[in-house]
């Protein structure tokens, strides 16, 4: 295998194709690569029995069909999964699959640590290590659904992901947007757009340009704070991009609202911090102001050592709910999934399954 090897987990259905075709195969080969590595999500050529022994040597020879490696699996107590995986230049990839009653979910990361330095999550601490790859994203989906429903076995419908992992997508736009693309495909994970949600910390040009992307996911923002002066402190994003202009980016990319559709704003709950009902009035301020087709979801913190919040009390969190309602502020709490095992919102930071488990990458 080259330096150069091409990974086909990331290509287009004609793609794949046009690279079957450079390879002197006729154009049907490529559908069957895509259908391979997609629809039935085979990770080896030899796996890929309906192709040709001497053409499978040939593409184990110029391209590879996956990346990742899966370094551990946690489960944890209800049932949530997260795979701490490597790149194949040795950055950590965390994904998580959220079981529910009526359709899955596959949280997955769009970067190798972030940039973005929210104080209350721990992958800022990594730092930014990279941006992944779009056959990278679509790897990690594949691997989490290949562990839930096994090898070959049909995509369920409905499933859903989320661009909520690791990194901020928006600083992997073309990655991103290259996957969502490639997964939408129905000879393949037939996982379309408005099955996916991406949340971002609130980079302002991308919001726009979401909004002119025809097939485009559905949209969350993170807010955290419902001023400039407790955002900045929380969220230093908001010092390059403030709340009057993420709002009116949100006012803007309104227009691409589907009939039903609303916003998601996310507000993480830490005690203390921005959880008094005072801090309920004011967002529910910013966003009537605003005028938006919103809803609120209130994220009770999850702790993990070193950050230095608490998550807010149930009443508390009650109590905020309450005053957004009354605001008439659409409002629901989430509840954390997989905090045992550091799979929740936040918390994903190459971690082991247990506090004092080694870190597979070091924390500074
Ligand atoms: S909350 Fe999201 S955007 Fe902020 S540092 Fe963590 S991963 Fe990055």
């Amino acid at each position: 295998m080259t330096e150069e090897a091409v990974h086909l987990t990331g290509l287009s259905r004609e793609e794949l194709e046009r690279f079957a075709e450079g390879m002197g195969e006729p154009a049907y080969r490529g559908r069957q690569i895509f259908s391979a590595v997609q629809r039935r999500r085979l990770r080896s050529f030899d796996e890929m029995t309906d192709l040709p022994k001497a053409f499978r040597e040939r593409l184990a020879a110029e391209a590879v069909a996956s990346t990742l490696t899966v370094e551990s699996r946690y489960v944890a107590a209800d049932g949530t999964r997260r795979y701490l995986m490597k790149t194949s230049d040795g950055m950590p990839v965390e994904t998580v699959f959220i079981p529910e009653e009526r359709r899955d979910t596959v949280c997955f990361s769009s970067q190798s640590g972030c940039p973005l330095q929210c104080d209350f999550c721990l992958t800022a601490k990594l730092g930014l290590l990279r941006s992944l790859t779009a056959g990278e994203i679509v790897e990690q989906i594949v691997i989490a659904l290949n562990d839930a429903y096994g090898v070959g076995a049909k995509t369920p419908r409905g499933t859903n992901l989320v661009a909520m992992g690791a990194g901020e997508p928006f600083l992997a736009f073309d990655s991103l947007m290259k996957a969502l693309g490639v997964m939408a495909d129905r000879e393949g994970l037939f996982i379309v757009p408005n099955r996916v949600t991406v949340s971002t910390a609130g980079v302002v040009p991308k919001i726009k340009e979401l909004a002119t992307i025809p097939e485009r996911p559905h949209l969350a923002i993170s807010l955290a704070a419902p001023n400039d002066e407790l955002r900045d402190r929380l969220m230093p994003i908001n010092k390059r991009w403030p709340l009057h202009e993420l709002l009116a980016a949100c006012k803007e990319f309104e227009a691409s609202l589907r009939p039903g559709e609303r916003f998601t704003f996310e507000y993480v709950m830490l005690d203390g911090v921005n959880d008094s009902d005072e801090h309920a009035r004011q967002l529910a301020r910013l966003l009537n102001r605003h005028h938006l087709r919103a809803k609120v979801n209130l994220i009770p913190h999850n702790p993990a050592d070193p950050l230095p919040y608490r998550p807010s009390t149930e009443e508390r969190v009650e109590s905020f709910k309450a005053v957004l309602e009354a605001k008439g502020v659409h409002a629901f709490v989430r509840r954390p999934r997989g905090r045992d095992i550091f799979a929740a919102c936040g918390q994903l930071a190459a971690r082991g399954g247990e506090p004092n488990r080694p870190a597979l990458y070091q924390i500074s």
